[in-house]
């Protein structure tokens, strides 16, 4: 069996400090073999780097759109500087996770100014985007299509219907498929699951939020990700084999693993 890979857990969030080494030896024993960690603001690049480097874990780098907040021009440039000095570390993979989400919208203007300059880093560095889109489906399809990086990316944590998901696969772009899936609450999701080919989809948790609501202790680890794989093959009406080796391909081929 094909190894399992997270695409997208903050494995270096503080709620996993006192049992981050116990947690990769469940995924490990599981067949959770990889996962990405994703930046979110430039006080938690150090650590993350470190954290991705102790565990062997692929990493990118960029800024959320919850933390454009008090953003300086001087931490777009140790943006820059940091990805041109791990530009030859193959475990950076990505730019981001950067985006636009309107349940934050104080500071919508600072988001869109950030996530069009994590755009052209992306191109710059030739590496895809790992984004974070909530409520501003049109702006971010409108930055898309009018200066898209080569590599493209992925829009991860995605909840929207098959619609939606089309106008992102169609301009080359994947969808992060997460603990939502599990909700009986997601039926546009799922039918999105259902629709839409394989090779459209990757896997990720969004560790440590994003817990399913059958989660006990309300925090998420990358260990229910056979879960939902089984979810995907129950709708796709495929086997679980199958569909873990798709999600395989899908993401080494989007991140170049
Ligand atoms: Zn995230």
């Amino acid at each position: 069996m094909l190894p399992i890979i997270d695409s997208h857990a903050h494995m270096d969030f503080p709620e996993f400090d006192n049992d981050r080494d116990s947690l990769f030896e469940q995924m490990h024993r599981v067949g959770i073999k990889q996962l990405l960690i994703p930046a979110v603001s430039p006080d938690k690049w150090k650590k993350q780097i470190e954290i991705a480097k102790q565990y062997g874990c692929y990493y990118s780098l960029g800024i959320h759109p919850w933390s454009c907040e008090g953003v300086t021009p001087k931490d777009m440039r140790n943006l820059r500087a940091l990805l041109e000095r791990h530009k030859d570390d193959a475990s950076l993979v990505a730019v981001g996770e950067c985006g636009l989400d309107k349940l934050h919208k104080g500071n919508f203007v600072t988001q869109i100014e950030l996530f069009r300059s994590q755009i052209s880093l992306a191109k710059e560095f030739d590496l895809p985007l790992i984004m974070h889109a909530v409520k501003a489906h049109d702006e971010i399809l409108k930055c898309l299509k009018t200066e898209s990086p080569s590599r493209k990316g992925v829009v991860h944590g995605f909840y929207g219907g098959p619609q939606l998901a089309r106008q992102y696969v169609n301009l080359g772009y994947k969808l992060g498929i997460g603990g939502q899936l599990l909700n009986d609450n997601a039926p546009k999701l799922q039918q999105t699951v259902v629709d839409l080919p394989l090779e459209s989809f990757v896997l990720e948790t969004d560790s440590p939020s994003m817990a399913p609501k059958s989660s006990r202790n309300n925090r998420n680890t990358p260990l229910i990700l056979p879960n939902i794989i089984e979810k995907m093959a129950d709708l796709q009406k495929k086997s679980a084999v199958l569909i873990s080796e798709q999600m395989f391909f899908n993401v080494t081929q989007l991140f170049d693993l």
